[in-house]
Formats: C-alpha cells, structure tokens, sequence
C-alpha cells in the first residue's frame, strides 16, 4: 500500500477520543475538501508491503487500537480489506475513517468504520454513497463536519430522515476548524462549539458533540500526532 506515514498519538475526533491509538494512514484521496487538514496525503508517501507496516504498527506494543486514515483509505481497498482483517485477527480493534464517498460493503464487519457524509459547504456536498447506509452496523460511527447554519439544517435533516442514531454506535456532530487554524483554542473553529451545542440541544438531537481533540493538545497544524 501507499502509506504516508504510521506514529501513535491520541485517537482525536469519534467516541474513542483520548485512547492511544496507531494511525496508519494511507496517500491520495479522490475528493478536495474546503477544510481539509490532510492536504499532504494527496501525493508522495512510500509503497510498503502489508508484513512491513505491520512490523511497523507492532513496534507500538502495548497499544491496541489501530486507525486506518488518509486521505481516502478505501482507494486501496483489495490490499486494505486483508490487511485490517489481519489486524482484527491479531487482537487489535480496528477504526477506519472514510470520506464515506467509496463503497464500504466489503470492509470487514469487526472494523468500526467512521463515515463522514459531507455537508453543502464541505467542497465535496453530494459525495456520500446512499448504499452505505446498509453497510453500516451498531460498531460504526457516523460524522458530519458542519461550518454554519446550512450545514447544521443538512446534518439535522439526514439524521432523522435515516434514523441514523438507530444504525449506528454513534452520531457525531463536529464544527469545521480553519485550515490556517493557529493556537490551541475553540476559536479556530468556524463554527462556535456553544453555537452548535446550542442547536443539538434546541432540537433535542441524539447525537454527540465531536471536537478534534488533538488540536487542543497540539498546535492544530502540527503533522504526525
Ligand atoms: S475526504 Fe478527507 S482527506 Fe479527502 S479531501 Fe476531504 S477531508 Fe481531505
């Protein structure tokens, strides 16, 4: 696989936030998003063989969990959907985020999959695959990036048009951080946190505040944590 880089930190933004955690995540992605903070994935990265980056996620003993990202993990699908089933075999709990944009039927049903459906101001609106819905299950987790109003409405209205709490583990409603974000502060977010906690509440939404917590423990633009 194409892989950019592999560090352990802190899993930041899904309901095993503050875990360590191993990050394996893969180069290139298919779509542009306006807040993308992963831009250095689109090209370079190295070609490693599956027995290396295991070698690689091993080295990371005692931590169990294990994050598939990218960019677009799932552009890789026939060499990753082995290699995160070996991973399950080996003992790790697997999470994988995706644009959801790929279809993610074949991933296996032990991996808990963390699928974005992206919102009208994202730059990818429209993207999401309506088949992957039915390839959710009760481990998975559900997440919108959400920079106003209009993208709060979208995120509202397709959690209860697909009853999305009953699908999935969990349903994560997460303001947008500006891309040239600078301090570890809730002000570089696009959205004021209180703003949007305010709406969930207002709405009596059942769903989960989501902050990248690693941009509050490390300088937002730092790579690699
Ligand atoms: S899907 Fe993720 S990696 Fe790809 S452009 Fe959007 S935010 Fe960046």
């Amino acid at each position: 696989m194409q892989i950019t880089e592999i560090y352990a930190s802190i899993q930041g933004e899904s309901s095993f936030a503050g875990m360590p955690c191993v990050f394996v995540r893969l180069t290139g992605c298919n779509l542009r998003c306006s807040w993308c903070d992963s831009e250095y994935t689109f090209t370079g990265g190295r070609k490693m063989p599956a027995d290396e980056i295991f070698a690689e996620v091993e080295k990371h003993a005692p931590i169990k969990l294990v994050e598939i990202t990218g960019g677009e993990p799932m552009l890789q699908e026939r060499e990753l959907v082995p290699f995160m089933q070996r991973l399950v075999d080996a003992g790790y709990t697997v999470l994988m985020e995706t644009s959801g944009e790929r279809p993610l039927a074949s991933v296996p049903a032990a991996v808990h999959k963390i699928v974005d459906v992206k919102c009208p101001h994202s730059g990818a609106a429209d993207t999401f695959h309506e088949a992957n819905l039915e390839a959710l299950t009760r481990r998975d987790e559900v997440k919108f990036v959400i920079s106003d109003r209009e993208d709060y409405e979208f995120a509202r209205e397709f959690t209860r048009k697909n009853d999305l709490p009953s699908r999935a583990a969990s349903v994560i409603f997460s303001p947008a951080f500006r891309k040239d974000a600078a301090g570890r502060t809730a002000e570089n977010a696009l959205l004021d946190p209180r703003q949007l906690t305010e709406w969930i509440l207002a709405d009596g939404l059942n769903v989960r505040l989501g902050l990248q917590l690693h941009k509050f423990v490390w300088e937002p633009t730092t790579k690699g944590v």
